[in-house]
């Protein structure tokens, strides 16, 4: 890890820009190809995806980019500390005050969203899909990309956690972007009704989000919603 930030630290603004450009559009890529395979509509693609959702997907790499240098030089500067060192018990306690950590505060931030019309235009660009596919994972406002981006920086910012830990958090936060925009469900009927999908978001939970949009503002659990009586 040590040699991996000196590499970073070599590199001149530029060159980091382009690294986590890279890094971003080949994330956005593997979601879409994932998703549009899991979906069994890989063949259909070119008919499915339209050039508005190129397009909103170029940006939100754009901003997703302007993000990620954002936590680069926070971190390089101090202001962001990761602990480079940290036995299995504490990366997987961060991993999880991390899932509950964010999915708060997104809810938080996703509800008042819904609240707020002079705010809501810009959210209301992701609504425009009843039935998501996982491009759609992508189609988001700039202004909406940067909140989201601030929030996940003020969390980084306030609290110091294991290097480990937040890279797991980052696939993690992509595979469930992922999950909730898939048109077949991934959760498997016969455990559908388990009592940790009672607490755990699945392809429904979101999907019911585009359909209903008074109701599951969480990402990765219903434990919001369940709590603060917006769950569907
Ligand atoms: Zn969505
Ligand atoms: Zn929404």
């Amino acid at each position: 890890m040590q040699a991996f930030f000196a590499y970073l630290y070599s590199l001149n603004l530029i060159s980091l820009f382009l690294l986590f450009l890279v890094e971003n559009a080949a994330i956005a890529l593997m979601a879409v190809l994932l998703g549009f395979t899991f979906d069994g509509l890989l063949t259909e693609m070119k008919r499915l995806i339209s050039l508005k959702e190129i397009y909103w997907t170029f940006a939100t790499i754009f901003f997703n980019t302007l993000v990620t240098l954002a936590g680069y030089l926070l971190f390089k500067y101090g202001f962001i500390v990761f602990h480079l060192e940290s036995d299995l018990l504490n990366i997987l306690i961060d991993f999880v005050v991390l899932i509950f950590a964010m999915d708060l505060l997104m809810y938080v931030f996703h509800r008042a969203i819904h609240k707020m019309s002079f705010v809501y235009r810009y959210h209301d660009l992701h609504h425009a899909y009843d039935t998501p596919t996982a491009i759609s994972l992508f189609v988001l406002h700039p202004i909406e990309v940067m909140g989201f981006g601030s929030l996940w920086l003020m969390l980084l910012f306030a609290v110091d956690f294991s290097i480990y830990a937040v890279m797991l958090y980052l696939v993690f936060n992509v595979a469930m972007g992922i999950i909730g925009h898939l048109r077949k469900e991934i959760v498997p009927k016969a455990v559908k009704y388990n009592v940790c999908f009672q607490w755990l978001a699945n392809t429904g939970f979101h999907v019911d989000h585009h359909q209903h949009e008074q109701h599951n503002f969480g990402f990765y659990t219903k434990v919001w919603d369940r709590l603060f009586g917006t769950l569907k």
